[in-house]
Formats: C-alpha cells, structure tokens, sequence
C-alpha cells in the first residue's frame, strides 16, 4: 500500500515528533476521511491513546496503531471535565494523546476549552487544524460561502450558548443585518426561536436556505428552502446540520457536486 507517511517524508515536509507525554488536538474534517490532513494521519499513526467524538468516521479510527487505546468521548459537550482530566492523566503517564474531534478543533465544539484546561495543567499540546464542516463541508455540497457580487463576508454563529440552550448570548437582530451571508452551527432545533429574530433584523423571510445534514458523508442530505419555512422543515432533519441562510444557497442548483451521494 502506498505509504503517504514515508512519501511525504521523502518529499521534505517536516513532520513533527509526536512526543510522550503531548497531547495532539486535531480536527478530523466534516465527515469524508479523505478530507483528513497529513499531519493528523501522522499523529494518528503515533498516538498511544486518542480520546474521540462519536461521529467520527470507524475508518479514520481505524488509521490509528492497532495497539492505541480508542475512547469514545460521545457527543461533544464543554460540560464534560472528564475528557480533559482523563487526556491530562493519561499525558503525565507519558503517553501520546490524541484528541480527535469534528471539523476544525477550534470552530465551536469545545477545542478551544479543552485547550485551555490542557494550558493550566501544564500539558504540552499541539493543534492540527481540520477543515470545518462550516466551510469545506458546505463547500463540498455545493454551497460557496462566498461569490463576487453576492457577498463579501461571512458571519458563523452558533445557535447554543454555554448551557447548551438556544443562544441567548447573540444580538441576533444585530448578526441578522451583519452580513449576507449566515452559517448556524447547531441551530437546527432552536429554529423556531432564532427565525424571528433574524426577520425582525431585516432578514426576508424568502431568502433561501440550506440545511446540511452530514455534509461529506454517505448520509449527506441538502435540504433547500426559504427563512420563513425553514424552522417548520427542520423539524425532520437530525443533527449533525448547518443552516446556510443567503443568497449563495442558490448557487447551489448549478454547483451541486455529484460526490456523496447516496448508492
Ligand atoms: N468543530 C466542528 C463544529 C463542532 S459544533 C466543525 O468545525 O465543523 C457541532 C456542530 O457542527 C453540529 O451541531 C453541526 O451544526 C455542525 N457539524 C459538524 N459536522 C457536520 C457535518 N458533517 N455536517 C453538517 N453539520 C456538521
């Protein structure tokens, strides 16, 4: 099997040493394990442990040494200590501790606490960026975040605050006016609540929509409508999903990819 390890060393690229005691925080992408990035299959390889979230894919696990003990962190959740005091004890014990989580470990989900509590504790870490379900997975179904003429930026927001309850924390009828372009990280059940506040900030409730289920997988499903029905069809879509709200969306009927498709 060609081993993209030893090529890229070959070619010249600096791998870092995965050194006992560290801990890796890589971000595993949207879904596809093609999408993975070199240096997390390297620190895979390497790991001693790898504490992961549950929709990661069985087959990027399955990049890991047979010998490296898996543990499944289930569901992301910033209320659980246990991950990072489970990483830590494991990283004094001087092993290599991976921690492979969703999209890019510092886009919502927590990476950026777990870090921080890895900081206190005075745990070497280092982050391995991974492409976001927000902006390579909704690009891989067909949805550019950005087009010249239809918007210049881009806002992402997520529709949970800390306490895992619809976002009280946004001005939403401020982020409504903040740019064409919206990105909701799960957002998909607090629909009903966040829609009226978008309109009330100016959003049109015929501007379309997309709801992204599992962008980059098998069971990826695009479901196009409009602000105003959106909340309604969201009802019957599971998470994981992204709400795509802007014209970009409509690019979509041209650009829509045939990858990922269901067989
Ligand atoms: N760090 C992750 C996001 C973690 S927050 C990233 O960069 O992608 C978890 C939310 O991300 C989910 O509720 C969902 O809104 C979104 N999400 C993650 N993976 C997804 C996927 N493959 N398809 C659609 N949405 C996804």
């Amino acid at each position: 099997m060609f081993d993209f390890i030893e090529a890229a060393r070959e070619a010249g690229l600096p791998l870092p040493e995965f050194k006992p005691g560290q801990v890796w925080l890589v971000g595993a992408g949207p879904g596809d394990p093609g999408l993975l990035a070199l240096l997390a299959l390297h620190g895979l390889h390497h790991a001693d442990v790898v504490f992961y979230d549950t929709l990661i894919d069985s087959r990027v696990l399955g990049l890991a040494a047979p010998e490296a003990e898996l543990i499944d962190c289930g569901r992301p959740s910033c209320r659980n200590n246990d991950i990072c005091d489970g990483m830590i004890t494991q990283a004094r014990r001087g092993r290599r501790v991976l921690r492979l989580k969703g999209g890019d470990p510092m886009m919502f989900g927590c990476g950026a606490e777990e870090a921080l509590s890895l900081a206190a504790a005075g745990v070497p870490f280092r982050v391995v960026p991974g492409i976001s379900s927000g902006l390579g997975g909704l690009a891989a179904a067909g949805i550019p975040l950005t087009c010249r003429g239809i918007n210049e930026s881009v806002t992402f927001a997520t529709g949970h605050d800390k306490d895992g309850e619809a976002s009280k924390g946004h001005d939403w009828t401020a982020l409504a006016r903040s740019s064409a372009v919206l990105v909701l990280f799960t957002a998909i059940r607090d629909l009903s609540e966040i829609v009226p506040l978008l309109l009330a900030g100016g959003r049109s409730a015929d501007e379309p929509v997309a709801i992204v289920h599992r962008a980059t997988t098998m069971e990826q499903r695009v479901t196009v409508t409009s602000l105003g029905e959106c909340a309604a069809i969201a009802i019957e879509i599971e998470p994981p999903a992204l709400v795509v709200i802007g014209e970009v969306v409509r690019l979509r009927r041209e650009l829509a990819p045939q990858f990922y498709l269901p067989m």
